[in-house]
């Protein structure tokens, strides 16, 4: 099992990268790599003061979880770096999908910003398989493979969904994981459906961005229309609710913004209004505004902070393509079987699946 609930592990062949989009800002990669990142340990010159240095490690090694693990299961591929990143030689690259051609027993979920690199090194692949003689009922596409990008807001959505029709012209699986959602989307104008919605707020303390519980609805009802399974990741650091009478008493009106004791940043279509009174960092609200500029509800940071909201109004969405469901309940099954036995035998409960030590080896 995994603390990343659509997945029952991970493999990170790389490890390290490099921002690209404002959906990188606070990293959860980045800032977990920190913390192991000392002297001996797995991340150890990637990652410091909760940013990557920019250098990446191969660790070919994590391939060899897959290789040997005895059940089904469905592997994140990278979840602490990118495996397009554009310092990964296509033959780097190339050695992962050898991997999971040979593991067809195995689900395995990459995710990327870098969505022109993906598309243009699958064409590359697209003409080293033509060449190869590939066996009976092979061929270059790997259905046991879902290739993911994210995108954080419409414009990154729509140019990155751009590039991903040539994964999806040349017959991939494709998948969005819209994470961190710091801004609306619509997938409605997409001209091929996506094989597996999934939608998360933003994690990182007093800096994490809201995601308006409105956005994560209007793209559950979006996904449902469409028969895309839709998966709820968590809510993120705010909680929404309605503005109370005095609230819009006190915000919508036009002086608020001449007079009131907070300083304005309006980003898309919410507002940070955060005090400037020292030591009261802590204060913030995010008021959200129509369409006609009205604003329109108000999130504030979670009362119980150490608990991540999993539903979306109050509904758990766990929806998965047919394969990845599958191996996800099969694997569900096993971790509670054996933890039913454990706690029988009155052992200590003991989570399964844990990450093998890795391997050495860095460039760039
Ligand atoms: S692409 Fe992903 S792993 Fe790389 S910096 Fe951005 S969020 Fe982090």
């Amino acid at each position: 099992m995994n603390s990343i609930r659509w997945c029952t592990d991970t493999i990170n062949v790389t490890r390290g990268c490099v921002p690209v989009s404002e959906g990188c800002a606070l990293c959860y990669a980045a800032r977990q790599a920190t913390r192991f990142a000392g002297p001996g340990l797995p991340f150890e010159g990637l990652a410091a003061g909760g940013f990557w240095t920019g250098r990446v490690g191969y660790f070919p090694d994590q391939m060899d979880k897959a290789r040997k693990a005895r059940t089904p299961q469905v592997y994140f591929v990278d979840s602490m770096s990118d495996l397009f990143i554009e310092v990964n030689s296509s033959d780097l690259i190339l050695e992962v999908f050898e991997m999971m051609r040979a593991l067809p027993q195995h689900q395995f979920v990459i995710l990327t910003k870098r969505v022109d690199r993906m598309a243009a090194w699958l064409s590359w692949y697209q003409r080293q398989m033509e060449q190869r003689d590939l066996g009976f009922g092979e061929c270059a596409v790997l259905p046991n493979v879902w290739l993911g990008f994210s995108a954080e807001n419409q414009e990154r959505f729509d140019s990155r969904m751009r590039a991903a029709h040539t994964a999806k012209e040349l017959g991939w699986h494709v998948i969005a994981s819209l994470e961190p959602l710091i801004g609306a989307i619509s997938i409605a104008s997409t001209p091929y459906d996506l094989d597996w919605v999934i939608v998360g707020g933003e994690s990182g303390g007093l800096d994490a961005r809201p995601m308006h519980t409105a956005w994560a609805r209007d793209l559950m009802v979006e996904s449902i229309e469409r028969g895309i399974p839709f998966f709820f990741k968590q809510q993120g650091e705010y909680e929404a609710r309605e503005l109370t009478p005095e609230e819009r008493f006190q915000y919508d009106n036009d002086d608020f913004r001449e007079t009131n004791p907070y300083k304005l940043n309006r980003i898309a279509s919410w507002t940070t209004l955060s005090s400037t009174e020292p030591g009261e960092r802590g204060k913030v609200k995010h008021l959200f505004f129509d369409e006609g500029g009205n604003v329109a509800g108000v999130m504030e940071r979670r009362k119980h902070k150490s608990r991540q909201v999993l539903t979306l109004d109050g509904i758990t969405h766990e929806d998965a393509p047919a394969p990845i469901a599958f191996a996800l309940r099969a694997e569900n099954l096993r971790y509670a079987k054996a933890q039913g036995m454990k706690a029988k035998r009155g052992a200590p409960a003991k989570r399964i699946g844990k990450s093998t030590p890795i391997g050495e080896g860095v460039f760039a």
